[in-house]
């Protein structure tokens, strides 16, 4: 197998100084049986070089933002344009309206926006607005679904429709946790159930509206616009965490997709995203109607700040992604190819007989190990756990890099070619083989 040695000095290193050895808990590879994760030193295009000189087709796009390739030109051009005329002014720019003109083109539903500097900001603060326009405090939410890493969101479901949630974290008190309400996604009468009981109180309804923290995960016909109506007949809000799905899928979100027509006449009340609107450096922007919006202070009495937010490196960046982006034929040829890529995976897995269901949309997917379609969180967690971590393992070790985690994945990015894309299904099929023979 590869040398990694490097990697693994320096994952020792890493332990002494920083806690666990890394800084998200998602680049571990507990989930996959521990051990050191691989450090990378260099990154183009679609390709990763790590410490030891191993060379990596990259599919993890640093969980979405990469989605142009590692150092595309037209992005660094911007980056660096930005840094030679000073990198945080805290005062506004003219830039920062160029890209809250480019989001909200894409957006509709955004009237006005604001820019922060993760996703896990915007959506702690759609919740916060919600909670301010409505006066109510609970949020319900969907099981399995990620909206970063404040308080409220880190609450999984309680046994029922009707029982509060339980904190997934320690160091969140039992009363936040109480204000939130898990159902399970694509199910529109836990939802209504949840609703009937705590619907007075309930400020927001929150969604991934395209699940990319489950495996990736379409609603059902039907879901988003019950989710919706039902939301607004109880008088909360509706907030779409689009972190993942804005820019993801084609150049706009799911709120524009006409690939699949019922979504379009579906808007929210907030908007949060994140990820590739920041081209690859930190942001995270929220948004929505006009008197939802002016809560927000300076106009409104809810309060968000920051000093970095709307910095001129990041928007300049986001504003380059989004123009690579824009470009005709992006999003299609992203497409062809993970088609291309999806087959021959799934045509390797039967033919080693490992049972494997793939969730592809558009050019990204989820590989799970099992004979049963992923449409919610339970489903995607009865998946079987130690075939993904042979799967990863045998992947790594011939050079496809993967997210270490069942639950996440797999991006195309505009840099990837035919090429990459076939060595790719040559390594799944040799490493469904070895599982095979194991
Ligand atoms: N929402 C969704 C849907 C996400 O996938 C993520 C990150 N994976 C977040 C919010 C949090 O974003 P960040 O890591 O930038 O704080």
């Amino acid at each position: 197998t590869t040398n990694r040695n490097r990697s693994e000095q320096l994952y020792e290193e890493a332990l002494e100084h920083i806690v666990g050895g890394v800084n998200s808990p998602s680049r571990s590879f507990k989930a996959v049986g521990g051990g050191s994760p691989v450090f990378m030193e260099r990154a183009q295009g679609a390709h990763f070089w790590d410490v030891d000189g191993n060379k990596y087709i990259d599919y993890l796009a640093a969980y979405g933002p990469i989605i142009t390739g590692h150092a595309h030109p037209h992005v660094t051009e911007a980056i660096v344009r930005a840094a030679q005329n000073g990198t945080l002014y805290g005062t506004p720019t003219e830039l920062e309206i160029k890209l809250a003109r480019m989001l909200k083109e894409a957006v509709p539903s955004m009237d006005k926006v604001r820019f922060v500097n993760s996703g896990t900001e915007a959506v702690m603060t759609t919740i916060r607005v919600a909670r301010a326009y409505t006066k109510r405090t609970k949020v319900i939410k969907f099981a399995g679904c990620y909206h970063g890493h404040s308080d409220l969101v880190l609450v999984a479901a309680g046994s029922g429709p009707s029982t509060l949630g339980i904190p997934d974290s320690a160091g969140i008190p039992k009363s936040i946790a109480s204000e939130v309400i898990t159902v399970p996604f694509n199910d529109l009468d836990s939802l209504k159930a949840a609703l009937e009981h705590w619907g007075d109180d309930v400020a927001a309804v929150m969604v991934e509206p395209i699940v990319g923290n489950f495996g990736m995960v379409m609603p059902q016909a039907g879901f988003l616009e019950g989710l919706c109506k039902l939301a607004r007949e109880y008088g909360a809000l509706v907030i779409y965490d689009e972190v993942i799905s804005a820019f993801r899928f084609h150049y706009g979100s799911t709120q524009t997709y006409r690939v699949f027509p019922d979504f379009a006449a579906i808007e929210p009340d907030l908007t949060a995203m994140g990820k590739i609107i920041g081209g690859g450096l930190p942001i995270g922007a929220y948004g929505g109607r006009k008197h939802i919006m002016e809560q927000v202070a300076p106009l409104g009495p809810a309060y968000q700040a920051g000093t970095m937010a709307g910095n001129p490196a990041s928007i300049s960046a986001g504003i380059a992604c989004l123009e690579v982006l824009r470009e005709e034929g992006v999003y299609e040829r992203m497409e062809e190819l993970s088609i291309r890529l999806t087959a021959g995976i799934q045509e390797g897995a039967d033919r080693y007989g490992v049972p494997l269901t793939i969730n592809r949309i558009r050019g990204s997917f989820s590989t799970h190990f099992c004979d049963h379609p992923v449409t919610n969180y339970a489903e995607a967690q009865e998946t079987d756990s130690e075939a993904f971590a042979a799967f990863f393992r045998h992947m790594l070790d011939q050079g496809i890099c993967l997210a270490p985690s069942k639950y996440e994945a797999w991006f195309l990015t505009t840099e990837h070619t035919a090429e990459d894309i076939e060595r790719t299904i040559e390594a799944a099929h040799e490493s469904f083989r070895r599982m095979a023979n194991s």
